[in-house]
């Protein structure tokens, strides 16, 4: 079996001590690769040089997670842009390499006070990612609503300003809708405005969950598996900490859901995933 972790924050404190154990383990149960989600600039360097030691099996990631804005989100953003240019262009300035733009959203949550501002930094966020045309990872934390009306908005209003003739136009956003936690519908309806996978986890084992009615209404073509370790692992690992071998876990529960062999779920979350994030 080969899976794929689309979410795991291996740079966490709580991986300090065991961060290669980890990814030794995640390689013996399947998980052949691992992308690491980034919250701020300040993650990137350290999920860079982490990176680094696993070609071909960790993968980075670059963007600005809502509940990380800094005070003053202009020069975050000036900040963060540099690290992308670095890493995607080249010294006359082509496009050279692509990553993922994440993890990203809205968060209304922990703090509802600053959502302008959470606008503004994912508005420029998509716009980076229309400019380079790179996948988006999405965190949306009871805002499923306003993310919907927000990118309504923002494809409509075309707050991106393509030059005239210029093939960004008609690009399409696309990405993942992390940890989703939203209803079917409202799945659809994001699916009709961007090519928007479901990454599914741990909260998918829960007690109670809706995601596995949204699963089987979107069904496995439009799925990927993610962990968010260190956060929300499945059952039966809940209430500890999560990692990228549990992985495993989730696919299990997703095959018998969707009454599927776990090979199934394996090779089309894998394909899935591969072509999305074009790792
Ligand atoms: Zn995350």
């Amino acid at each position: 079996m080969k899976i794929i972790d689309t979410h795991c924050h291996l740079i966490s404190k709580a991986f300090t001590s065991d961060v290669e154990a980890c990814i030794l383990r995640a390689q013996e149960a399947g998980v052949g690769k691992m992308l690491l989600a980034c919250c701020d600039e300040t993650e990137f360097p350290l999920i860079m040089e982490l990176c680094a030691k696993h070609p071909d099996v960790l993968f980075p990631s670059i963007g600005i997670h809502p509940e990380n804005m800094a005070d003053n989100i202009e020069v975050q953003l000036a900040a963060t842009k540099r690290l992308l240019d670095n890493y995607c262009l080249s010294e006359e300035g082509e496009l050279i390499r692509r990553l993922p733009i994440g993890e990203i959203g809205f968060d209304l949550y922990w703090d509802k006070t600053r959502f302008d501002d959470q606008k503004k930094i994912l508005q420029a966020q998509f716009d980076w990612a229309l400019a380079y045309d790179l996948p988006v990872l999405l965190h949306i934390r009871d805002a499923m609503q306003e993310f919907l009306d927000f990118l309504h908005l923002y494809l409509t209003k075309k707050y991106y300003k393509a030059p005239i003739g210029d093939p960004i136009k008609n690009r399409r956003l696309r990405g993942i809708l992390h940890c989703y936690s939203g209803n079917a519908e409202q799945a659809r309806e994001a699916m009709k405005l961007g090519d928007f996978m479901i990454g599914v986890g741990g909260t998918l084992t829960y007690k109670n969950s809706r995601v596995p009615e949204v699963v089987k209404a979107i069904g496995i073509d439009n799925i990927v598996l993610e962990t968010d370790s260190p956060y929300l692992a499945p059952i039966p690992h809940r209430g500890r900490r999560n990692e990228p071998s549990y992985t495993a876990d989730t696919a299990r529960f997703l095959a018998e859901l969707l009454d599927l062999t776990l090979e199934e779920v394996a090779k089309t979350t894998t394909k899935n995933a591969e072509n999305l994030l074009g790792i």
